[in-house]
């Protein structure tokens, strides 16, 4: 059956990387016969500049209409000093809400070849794979009442609200309980039971899950802990699922423990597993437009939308393959660049992954 994808370069790097997507993408759609229609759009500032606003109507419907929207990066200095309500991010916020994206996937996953680029002693990241799973639709970044006031003192206070609802955890949970079904089947919960109502009553629905999931081996730790093990222990964990706040501050911590932001990918899903698919990293302006920049974070990302999107697990599998063989080869971009290695353009990485990939 024929999918639907939406391609949104967005701005900075966002187009070079894009274009080295699409190369891949055209492979596999041949060797995997594969039946992809790619629609390209704008998003962020070039949308901006091209219709005034950060998302249009049109180009939302589009996305909320295909199977997968694969996204390159938004924002730059050009449009630092716009409206705030229009600026570039306000064009993806708007678009993880309205597609009701939930579940924010974050594989924090270190290539051999680059273990010498984690912050910590390569025995200890070496072959590192962890999936965390944020809930990206609620807790305390969405909660009401929210504000500052002004107290009968006259001093003023700011005030969030961190609320769950037993359907948010489980919905949430139950992504989380079949990602870990399909990797090493252990999940981990995160969150801070012992000071806060909210995350007791986390703690009770993903217990309540277990019993649909008995192959997996649910653990608990409280949030200070989890990142204590993340920097000591990392290899510890498969699965990681926690709430919003606390999976925004544990996926950068992750993220960092393999060394380069241009190779994270990012997945997130909705009800009906339609997602928006991104690198983890931003549009890098100091860098957009010299063929400095390293496509594979957006890559990797094309490959999850291939597996939870489209179905592909083949063709995802393919080009993950085929990032190892480019990073066996030794060639490497600026950002992950090590001595006795072969610096290479944006555009002769992803020619390399195309080539592993018929090769
Ligand atoms: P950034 O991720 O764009 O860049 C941080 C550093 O990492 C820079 O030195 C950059 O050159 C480098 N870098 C990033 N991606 C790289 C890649 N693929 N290859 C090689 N090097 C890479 O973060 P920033 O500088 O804080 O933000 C720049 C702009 O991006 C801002 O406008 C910000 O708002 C926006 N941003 C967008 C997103 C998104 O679209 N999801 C996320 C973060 C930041």
């Amino acid at each position: 059956m024929k999918k639907t994808v939406v391609l949104l370069p967005g701005d900075g790097i966002g187009p070079e990387i894009s274009a080295e997507v699409l190369k891949v993408l055209d492979a596999v759609k041949g060797q995997f016969e594969i039946d992809i229609a790619i629609e390209e759009d704008v998003i962020g500032g070039c949308s901006i500049d091209a219709c005034g606003v950060p998302l249009s109507d049109k180009t939302l419907a589009k996305c909320k209409a295909a199977d997968a929207v694969l996204m390159g990066a938004v924002g730059g200095p050009k449009w630092d000093d716009i409206d705030p309500t229009l600026r570039p991010e306000k064009g993806l916020l708007k678009m993880r809400y309205e597609m009701g994206l939930y579940a924010n996937l974050r594989p924090a996953i270190l290539y051999p070849q680059l273990a010498g680029a984690s912050s910590l002693r390569p025995e200890l990241v070496a072959d590192l794979d962890i999936l965390i799973v944020r809930e990206l639709t609620g807790g305390i970044y969405f909660g009401e009442p929210r504000g500052i006031r002004t107290l009968s003192s006259g001093e003023r206070q700011g005030y969030n609200t961190f609320v769950y609802a037993e359907s948010e955890i489980e919905r949430i949970g139950r992504t989380a309980f079949e990602m870990a079904m399909k990797r090493g089947k252990k999940l981990c919960s995160v969150d801070k039971a012992n000071v806060l109502e909210v995350t007791v009553l986390w703690r009770e629905v993903m217990q309540g899950l277990a019993s649909d999931y008995p192959e997996v081996a649910l653990s608990h730790m409280y949030v200070d802990n989890a990142a204590m093990q993340l920097v000591k222990q990392p290899k510890q964990f498969d699965v990681i699922v926690t709430g919003n706040m606390f999976g925004d501050i544990l996926s950068d911590a992750a993220a960092m423990l393999t060394g380069s932001i241009g190779m994270l990918p990012s997945a997130s899903l909705n009800r009906e597993r339609r997602g928006l698919y991104e690198p983890v990293h931003g549009s890098a302006p100091d860098i957009a437009g010299q063929g400095l920049a390293n496509p594979l974070a957006m890559i990797l990302s094309a490959a999850m939308m291939l597996r939870y999107s489209l179905d592909q697990d083949e063709a995802a599998l393919a080009i993950e393959e085929a990032v190892a063989r480019v990073l066996d080869q030794g060639l490497r971009s600026a950002d992950i660049y090590s001595e006795g290695c072969r610096r290479a353009s944006t555009a002769e990485i992803g020619d390399a992954v195309v080539a592993a990939l018929i090769g």
